[in-house]
């Protein structure tokens, strides 16, 4: 049998922790969320934009 384990980079992060995305993941601040939730929170952790 063969066991695909070729992507351990999240270790075991499977995706983001709000909604389950794997794509653009963020991992920045211990936080391991997609681009999507990763704005949602930051706004309530009242971080903001550079703009
Ligand atoms: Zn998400």
């Amino acid at each position: 049998m063969k066991i695909k384990e070729k992507k351990k980079i999240y270790g075991r992060i499977k995706g983001c922790e709000r909604c389950g995305r794997k794509r653009g993941l963020i991992r920045a601040y211990g936080l391991h969320m997609c681009r999507q939730c990763f704005r949602e929170k930051a706004e309530e952790l009242g971080f903001k934009k550079y703009s």
